[in-house]
């Protein structure tokens, strides 16, 4: 149920599609864009983990080169290299030759020799590692001690048998001026200094790309920024810079404009990125600027506003005020699903709605994923029916004994973990100021009742009562116990424990250990997803981000997930609260506007 997987490799194929379905005209003339069907013969089946192209920003000319992140193995310091396949290769058909470039890990011993010794020859091959060593020993010897090698790339199909790409690291723009001389660099770094400043002031880091040959280091040099993000706001500094350097044509940065700020896909390992932008360096000034655009399988959704389709559609099938879904409406909803590529429903309320196997039994014939929430205790026959009519995942709200019991009688219907086809079952549990202690025993006792999933919640509504978050201390235990349990137990095929994105602070704990430890945040969602990757469909036919809001009328979810302007609203700021304003992750967290009082008691902005 959550999503712990980050990065999905997926064929060489749906990268393409994607392209095609979202062309680039300003920078792929027709001829570029139907030559990809030559990459997509050569590479459609390989698996990728990501997609990307180098767009050369001043050039009227309209094609790109295609890169394309595969794994490595068994080479030391390296797990990724992506091959870029240059526009000549690929244009009129035939084998396709590429350059190929790989991220070097730092090397915790301090010095080179692993990647001398170890890297080199395994990557570049054994003649080119014996060629090009007295240069790099010397090269690595003379870096800076703050520097280091972030890429190296061989690029035999540009004639470069012998040569090697380097891209290195440093800490700023003077690091890179003071260093370039004991390189080897015979150039002016006055000039290249002067030229670079005014992008260095802009705040601009960089990696210094250079070639390397027995020779030592060439004088063509370039500086390559990376971004954290895909956050439009960043991209457009960038653009905006690159425009009035005269590095970019308007056309190419419309372009790009427009391709940071597609949303991602039905699929959330499908969307796309701008990577970085290069500055190629020659004579005494700037000579190129190019841009590098990814379709990626990572999930960074926290730069969207919104996913194109919801995920997923939860649908409140009968409420507490008695309200009902009609039956007639359903074939119809499921039509619509099939129509906007929607195949998750979570489905709430069921236990009091009759025609639920009829339901389930559609969903099965229609291939869609159909999660039943039980909210209250249920019976052996009932729960039997459901399995038999397709239900696949039960989410149960774990709190009492009855929760259990259904437990332990979906356990005896041969659901949960280990089981062959059984169906999924997760369990879902709010922690508070007076449940957090209780977590061990909890997580040991589903354990044994072969539960799949053990999904923590909190900051959100329940049954109206307004449950007092946990304490700073009790959830850094909290978090303590969940890592040495996913490091062990659930690492053997135990129980798996999710953090729900509702609960931004014991994300923010999980991912960091707090405010006063540094994180890169790389696990810590937005928080409040209602109405970015999923919706609800009350019982009364309105629509809300999530079923703890309240409804509106639309005339379809579609219409409803496009048009609704409070659903614009609520996605451009979801309940950031005065309370929240001494907080340092507001940027990143969008509380639960459903659950005012826990929010407000929120402890990490203590
Ligand atoms: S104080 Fe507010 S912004 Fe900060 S983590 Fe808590 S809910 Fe999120
Ligand atoms: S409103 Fe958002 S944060 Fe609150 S419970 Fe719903 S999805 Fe979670």
């Amino acid at each position: 149920m959550g999503l712990r997987i980050r990065h999905e490799e997926l064929a060489t194929r749906a990268f393409i599609e994607h392209l095609r379905r979202h062309p680039l005209p300003e920078l792929m003339d027709d001829e570029c864009a139907a030559a990809l069907a030559n990459v997509e013969a050569q590479f459609g089946d390989r698996r990728s983990h990501g997609a990307g192209m180098e767009v050369r920003l001043g050039d009227e000319r309209r094609y790109v080169d295609y890169i394309l992140k595969f794994d490595v193995q068994d080479i030391p310091l390296m797990n990724s290299e992506w091959i870029e396949i240059d526009y000549e290769q690929f244009v009129n058909g035939g084998p396709i030759g590429a350059c190929r470039f790989a991220k070097v890990n730092r090397d915790k011993s301090g010095d080179y020799r692993v990647f001398l010794d170890g890297t080199m020859p395994r990557y570049a091959g054994l003649e080119r590692a014996r060629q090009l060593r007295p240069a790099l020993a010397k090269l690595t010897k003379a870096m800076a001690p703050e520097a280091s090698i972030r890429l190296v790339g061989v690029m035999d199909v540009r004639g470069a048998n012998v040569g090697l790409r380097l891209v290195l690291d440093y800490p700023d723009l003077d690091a890179i001026v003071k260093n370039l001389p004991a390189l080897g660099w015979t150039g002016n770094t006055a000039a290249f200094h002067e030229a670079f400043t005014p992008w260095a002031e802009a705040g601009f880091t960089f990696g210094l790309a250079l070639d390397v040959s027995p020779e030592g280091i060439g004088e063509k040099i370039g500086l390559e920024t990376y971004w954290k993000g895909n956050a439009p706001d960043y991209v457009e500094t960038v653009i905006d810079r690159l425009l009035d350097a005269g590095l970019c044509l308007p056309s190419k940065a419309k372009a790009i404009r427009r391709w940071i700020r597609l949303l991602p896909e039905v699929n959330p390992f499908l969307h796309t990125r701008f990577t970085y932008f290069k500055l190629n360096y020659m004579d005494g000034r700037i000579t190129e600027a190019k841009a590098y655009l990814e379709t990626s399988s990572l999930v960074h959704h926290f730069d969207f506003p919104a996913f194109d389709r919801p995920l997923r559609l939860d649908l409140v099938l009968s409420d507490e005020k008695g309200k009902s879904m009609p039956v007639g409406d359903t074939p119809a909803l499921l039509d619509e699903c099939a129509a906007e590529r929607v195949n998750h429903l979570r489905l709430y309320g069921g236990e009091d709605w009759p025609e639920l196997p009829r339901l389930l039994s559609a969903c099965r014939e229609k291939n869609y994923r159909a999660e039943i929430v039980l909210r209250k205790s249920a019976d052996e026959d009932w729960l039997r029916r459901m399995i038999e009519a397709g239900a696949k995942t039960f989410l149960v709200e774990f709190g009492d004994d009855a929760a259990e019991k259904t437990l332990a009688t979906l356990r005896s219907l041969g659901a949960g973990r280990g089981t062959e086809n059984g169906a999924f079952v997760t369990a879902r549990w709010r922690m508070h100021e007076e449940n957090v202690e209780t977590l061990p025993d909890l997580v040991k006792r589903l354990n044994e009742l072969g539960v799949n999933e053990l999904y923590i919640t909190g900051m959100v509504p329940e049954n109206g009562a307004a449950q007092k978050p946990p304490t700073m201390k009790q959830m850094k235990a909290a978090a303590k116990f969940i890592w040495d349990w996913r490091f062990g137990e659930e690492e053997q095929g135990g129980l798996v424990t999710e953090i729900d994105t509702c609960f931004s602070a014991m994300q923010l704990m999980m991912c960091s250990g707090g405010p006063d430890q540094s994180t890169t945040l790389a696990f810590f969602d937005r928080g409040c997803e209602g109405g970015r990757s999923f919706m609800a469909l009350h019982a009364d036919g309105s629509f809300s981000p999530c079923v703890h809001l309240p409804g509106e009328p639309a005339n379809s979810f579609a219409d409803y997930w496009e048009h609704s302007e409070s659903l614009q609203t609520h996605r451009k700021k979801t309940g950031q609260r005065s309370a929240c304003a001494a907080c340092p992750y507001t940027r990143r967290c969008s509380p639960c506007p459903a659950a005012p009082e826990p929010v407000e008691k929120c402890t990490i902005k203590a």
